[in-house]
C-alpha cells in the first residue's frame, strides 16, 4: 500500500479516520483486494488516485464487520464526467442520475457520476452518499431479489421485524410529505435500504435521536458478527 493511499484515506475517508490501527489495516487490505477485483473505467474522463480510493471505500464501508464479505455480482465501475439520465447518457435532459447498479446488457456494471463520488465523501456528514448508496443495492442484490431486504447482512429473526419498519416508516414519509430522511427512500424497499443507509453511515448520531428503533435494526444489519 504506497503512503499516498494512507494519507488519502486519512484526508478524506472519515471511517476510516475513525477505526483502530488495527482496523486501518484491515480496511487498507480489503479496498486493495476490492480494487484487485473490480476495474474502475472513466468514461470521458480520467480517474484519479482519489477515485479509486472513494469508491472502493464506498464498497468496503457497509461490510466492513463481515470479514468474509466478497463482491461477486460487479465486475466494472464506470465513472463518468458528470450526471448522467437513464440511458447513460451524460447530456440531454434528465441528466439527474448520481450512480446506478446496472442491469441488462449492463449486469455487473455500475455507474457513478464523478462529482458526486468526491461530493459523498466531501460532505461525510450531511447525510448523502452516492457511493455507499449503489453498493447497498449491490449488497441487496447478493442473494438474488433487490428487495431492500440484505439477507446475508440479516439474521433471520430481524427479517420480518426489518421489513415491518420499512413499510411503517415509507407510510409516514408519505402521509406527511416531509421527513428528515430523503423523500427518495420512499421510492420502493430498495431505495428505502439504500437511503438511510447513506443516513445510518454520515449521521448516525440524529438517526438514532429521530428514528431509534430503525437506527437499532441498521446497527444490527451493519455491526452484528454473524
Ligand atoms: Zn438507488
Amino acid at each position: 500500500m504506497p503512503a499516498t493511499t494512507k494519507e488519502l484515506l486519512l484526508n478524506n475517508v472519515a471511517f476510516y479516520k475513525d477505526l483502530s490501527d488495527e482496523n486501518k489495516i484491515i480496511f487498507e487490505k480489503r479496498i486493495t483486494q476490492f480494487l484487485q477485483t473490480v476495474i474502475i473505467t472513466g468514461v470521458n474522463t480520467t480517474v484519479s488516485d482519489l477515485d479509486y480510493i472513494l469508491i472502493a471505500s464506498g464498497a468496503i464501508i457497509p461490510i466492513f464487520a463481515f470479514p468474509d464479505w466478497m463482491y461477486t455480482n460487479i465486475d466494472e465501475v464506470l465513472l463518468y464526467k458528470d450526471t448522467f439520465n437513464e440511458e447513460y447518457k451524460t447530456d440531454g435532459d434528465q441528466r439527474n442520475i448520481l450512480g446506478m447498479v446496472g442491469d441488462g446488457a449492463m449486469q455487473r456494471q455500475m455507474v457513478l457520476s464523478q462529482p458526486s463520488v468526491r461530493a459523498s465523501f466531501k460532505n461525510a456528514t450531511d447525510g448523502h452518499n452516492t457511493v455507499i448508496h449503489e453498493f447497498l443495492h449491490l449488497i441487496d442484490k447478493a442473494d438474488g431479489t433487490t428487495d431492500g431486504v440484505p439477507e446475508y447482512l440479516l439474521s433471520k429473526p430481524y427479517i420480518l421485524p426489518w421489513i415491518n419498519k420499512i413499510h411503517e416508516t415509507i407510510n409516514q414519509m408519505k402521509q406527511r410529505n416531509h421527513s428528515d430522511i430523503n423523500l427518495y427512500g420512499a421510492t420502493n424497499d430498495a431505495e428505502f435500504l439504500a437511503v438511510v443507509s447513506e443516513y445510518f453511515f454520515e449521521k448516525p448520531e440524529a438517526l438514532k435521536e429521530h428514528h431509534p428503533e430503525l437506527y437499532s435494526l441498521l446497527a444490527q444489519m451493519f455491526t452484528a458478527s454473524k
